[in-house]
């Protein structure tokens, strides 16, 4: 998980903690190799700029320079600093799912084909089920997809949730509010409703979902991103969060070879927490994204 990140980084934290006296000069130095480590892993420019601009500042203050490992130190502040760039700033609060309404909640899932959406579904309805105890419902507003139907039915068999059967033939606003009603009849606490997603970005796309949140209002609408998409991730991300009032982020495939990009600038860029990393293609690969957790494992 973000080796190269990782591999590069260690370098230069090796010398920082060795550094028993900090200057302007030597401090410089090790900031820019941390600024390309990071433009390497793809992170958005803009946040890379306030990592390093917050790094410094703290760098050259008391805390730093006048601690017995001053070196030892600043890789405390690169490690404090990624992890508020991931959004540790916004307290553990911000990883929780919100259920504060009249169940059934409603999760609404956006994202592009192919990043994990629907896999997702069923490691959330999972996890809702066992670690919450909730009772869970899922359905598919994919009408261009019969097999993305098909899909999300075998994984939420899997899981041993309820599934709402949906038909090529019917619009998604009503299939979703169809699913709600059922919902509400059979006291399901949640009601998680899984979106078409296309290649690339697009305007009908766009229009229709962002119908399907005016419908049935959801108290979540978490949008997924594939993290081995680099800064191909981060632009769509910026795309739906302007166009949806999304609540939170689930970062997949983390497993991967992901360059760090994604996980390290989607909370800055679109300012919503990431609420889950997908680690893995089983039902139970799903974890709380925890930024400061996060941001140890890149450093090594
Ligand atoms: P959708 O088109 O967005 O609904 O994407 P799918 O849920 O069908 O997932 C696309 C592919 O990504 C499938 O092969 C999944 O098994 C895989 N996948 C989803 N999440 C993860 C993850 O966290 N890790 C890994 N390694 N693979 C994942």
């Amino acid at each position: 998980m973000l080796d190269n990140l990782t591999q590069r980084l260690a370098k230069v934290v090796k010398t920082m903690r060795g550094e028993a006296r900090l200057t302007e000069a030597n401090t410089a130095e090790m900031l820019r190799e941390v600024r390309l480590a990071l433009l390497e892993a793809d992170v958005a420019l803009p946040a890379v700029r306030e990592f390093i601009s917050r790094v410094k500042q703290k760098a050259l203050g008391e805390a730093v320079i006048s601690s017995l490992t001053p070196g030892q130190a600043l890789v405390g502040v690169v490690q404090q600093e990624l992890a508020s760039l991931m959004g540790a700033d916004l307290g553990p609060q911000a990883s929780q799912l919100s259920f504060a309404t009249q169940p059934p909640a409603v999760i609404l899932m956006a994202g592009l084909q192919g990043v994990g959406k629907t896999t997702t579904v069923g490691k959330l309805a999972k996890y809702l089920q066992e670690q919450h105890k909730k009772k869970v419902l899922t359905v598919s507003a994919d009408v261009y997809r019969p097999a993305a139907i098909a899909q999300l039915q075998a994984v939420t068999a899997q899981v041993g949730a309820d599934f709402f059967p949906s038909h090529v033939n019917d619009k998604p606003v009503e299939i979703a509010l169809a699913a709600l009603d059922y919902a509400k009849k059979h006291y399901h606490d949640i009601l998680i409703i899984d979106t078409a997603g296309r290649l690339g970005i697009d305007e009908a796309m766009m229009q229709e979902i962002a119908a399907l949140h005016g419908a049935v209002k959801p108290i979540e609408t978490l949008f997924v991103v594939d993290a081995m998409l680099g800064q191909d991730a981060i632009n769509t991300a910026k795309a739906f969060n302007d166009a949806l009032p999304l609540t939170g982020i689930v970062l997949t495939k983390l497993d991967g070879d992901a360059r760090g990009g994604a996980a390290l600038s989607v909370r800055y860029i679109t300012g919503k927490p990431i609420k889950f990393a997908g680690v893995s293609e089983k039902l139970d690969g799903l974890e709380a994204f925890d930024p400061s957790r996060m941001a140890n494992r890149i450093l090594g």
